[in-house]
């Protein structure tokens, strides 16, 4: 922009500001947006570098981004560690120390519980119920609701699909075989699994490993068959349950702070939030192809047994989760609000998931 044309601005400026009111939208408006101007963000996650297919996933969305805005907005990608501690990217994105963050909501409970929703709760919604929801029903404009307080905003960006119940080094065959189990769950799963007279433990990935193979957990949850193997799982405990009731579908996050994102021109804005969505399908599809080649892998691995929680487990975990929800939203008004939109969407949904999906993968079942 040369000389005169700022001067130019400065002056039709001015003049919207003495008309009133219309002053701000001038401002926002794609005319004073300069088309030459370079964005350079920082993202920061909570996975570890070369995490396959999360960390990946990040750094794809910022290759897309970079293509489709020509190198307006260039978004350099940090893994867990490398610029801040992963559990203090909701910090830095908030603080505005770094523009944009990945990860999962439910990392933030300890802040937000009713974050959880808005990542994956017990025997709540698969992907396909939670993008219905997020995309179409308020979900995402109420995650972003209470984002606000933060200087926040979030976009889905991945899922994890149905997780898998998780190693145990012994048969789970009734509640009994729960009590005094030492496992790694985290979150809403972990509350319910010590209501059970479980033994809930925090401990990152990169412990979960060592820790099972000496005896120092009994049980551990981690992904599903692609990651779990990775982290060699199966050569620490025999028994590989299903199915995830802790974490159905878990939903990832691009977050970014609220002031940058108000800096950002249309354009720019709507490429970010295209290629979050993009993002969020191609994790979601390398997650189902590579757990299917994972789990065929598995089948032939002779010390590995791949068996499904007995219907009474299922089901007390299921009324203890409920009851574990409820004693939340007791305590908090804040939690409540946004479990009872997750629960009025889910139960609503849950009638025509019955008779599409689940009576179509019935009937393919029968002989
Ligand atoms: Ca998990």
């Amino acid at each position: 922009m040369n000389k005169r044309n700022i001067i130019f601005y400065v002056l039709l400026t001015l003049a919207l500001t003495a008309c009133g009111g219309a002053s701000e939208s001038a401002v926002n408006s794609e005319a004073s947006v300069d088309p030459s101007k370079k964005f350079k963000w920082k993202m920061v996650t909570t996975w570890p570098a070369n995490f396959p297919i999360f960390q990946e996933g990040a750094e794809r969305f910022a290759d897309d981004v970079r293509t489709m805005s020509n190198d307006r907005l260039d978004i350099h990608v940090y893994a867990g560690g490398e610029l801040v501690p992963a559990l203090q990217v909701f910090d830095a994105v908030s603080n505005g120390v770094v523009e944009m963050g990945h990860g999962s909501p439910y990392y933030w409970a300890g802040k937000v519980p009713e974050a959880q929703f808005f990542s994956s709760v017990p025997f709540g919604m698969t992907a396909k119920g939670m993008n219905a929801w997020l995309y179409n029903a308020g979900g995402l404009e109420l995650w972003n609701e209470i984002y606000k307080p933060f200087n926040l905003m979030a976009f889905p960006m991945g899922n994890t699909g149905v997780q898998m119940g998780g190693w145990f080094n012994k048969q789970i065959n009734s509640m009994a075989d729960i009590k005094g189990l030492r496992m790694r769950i985290p979150g809403l799963g972990g509350k319910a699994f010590k209501k059970a007279g479980g033994n809930p433990v925090l401990m990152a990935g990169s412990e979960v490993y060592t820790a099972l193979e000496r005896g120092t957990i009994d049980a551990t949850e981690w992904v599903g068959p692609f990651h779990d193997t990775r982290l060699g799982l199966n050569r620490a405990a025999n028994y590989y349950y299903y199915p995830g009731w802790h974490e159905p579908g878990t939903v990832f996050e691009l977050m970014i702070n609220e002031s940058k994102w108000s800096l950002l021109p249309k354009d720019l804005q709507k490429i970010v939030e295209t290629a979050a969505a993009a993002t969020s399908e191609w994790i979601y599809a390398q997650m189902e192809y590579h757990n299917q080649q994972a789990l065929t892998e598995l089948k032939t691995k002779q010390n590995v047994q791949i068996l499904e929680f007995p219907e009474e487990v299922l089901s007390s975990f299921k009324q203890l989760t409920k009851q574990t929800l409820d004693e939340e939203a007791a305590a908090s008004p804040a939690f409540k609000r946004v479990y009872d939109a997750y629960e009025n969407f889910r139960a609503n949904y849950a009638g025509w998931d019955e008779l599409s999906e689940e009576s179509y993968q019935a009937s393919l079942r029968l002989e």
